[in-house]
């Protein structure tokens, strides 16, 4: 049976566990042989986390889950190449997942060598330049709206990111339109540990507001 939640209350699943971490009073739920057998056969996760692969943000930790919980898609920046979008969709149309959060955090090092190579006009060696051309983007809209501090520009990445998984992927956007699934943007604080919406999907979702929320 996949997950008879919606995304509203999967959401507040998240925020609840997010909030035992930061108080110290994490309950690390499903982390035991008994849970470890019962999901053996079969998973149905409730969110799908598309986070920075940051080593200080690890999922089930953040959130006070654990085996079964969450669907997690890790890139340094959170970006989202073919291999994301595939396993996003598989959990969103295959497992039913209700929910996909993009996770980004402050401070972020592919965001700040982004910067960097825009600044410098140096692209990096390797394959590290994919991670940079994706965060351009984000840095372009930044610019254009007058933000230039580094977490400024996070939160701005966050949101382009929740964009464009719904621009990429249609399979998730119509999840999304009918109601079966909603995608939401937060930001980490590494030394805080909560985590803030900056953007959602449906707007009203996160209860942020449009400005806020997604465009279009
Ligand atoms: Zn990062």
């Amino acid at each position: 049976m996949p997950p008879a939640i919606g995304p509203e209350q999967a959401l507040a699943e998240l925020l609840d566990g997010n909030r035992r971490f930061v108080t110290g009073a994490p309950r690390h739920p499903n982390q035991d042989a008994g849970r470890r057998a019962a999901v053996a056969e079969q998973q149905h996760p409730f969110a799908v986390i598309v986070g920075c692969s940051d080593s200080r943000l690890a999922a089930e930790i953040i959130f006070d889950r654990g085996l079964g919980d969450l669907f997690v898609v890790r890139t340094a920046g959170h970006t989202t190449g073919p291999e994301v979008l595939g396993s996003v969709e598989y959990a969103v149309t295959v497992l039913g997942t209700p929910l996909v959060v993009v996770l980004g955090h402050d401070s972020c090092g592919a965001v700040q060598a982004a910067r960097e190579a825009v600044a410098t006009g140096t692209p990096p060696a390797g394959h590290l330049g994919a991670v940079v051309d994706a965060v351009v983007p984000s840095l372009r809209r930044a610019a254009a709206d007058g933000v230039d501090d580094i977490n400024g520009i996070v939160d701005i990445h966050i949101a382009q990111t929740v964009e464009a998984l719904l621009d990429s992927s249609p399979v998730l956007a119509a999840e999304v339109v009918a109601g079966r699934c909603g995608v939401v943007g937060m930001s980490y604080r590494l030394a805080a540990g909560e985590v803030r919406q900056v953007a959602a999907a449906p707007a009203a979702l996160g209860g942020v507001g449009p400005a806020a929320g997604v465009r279009g």
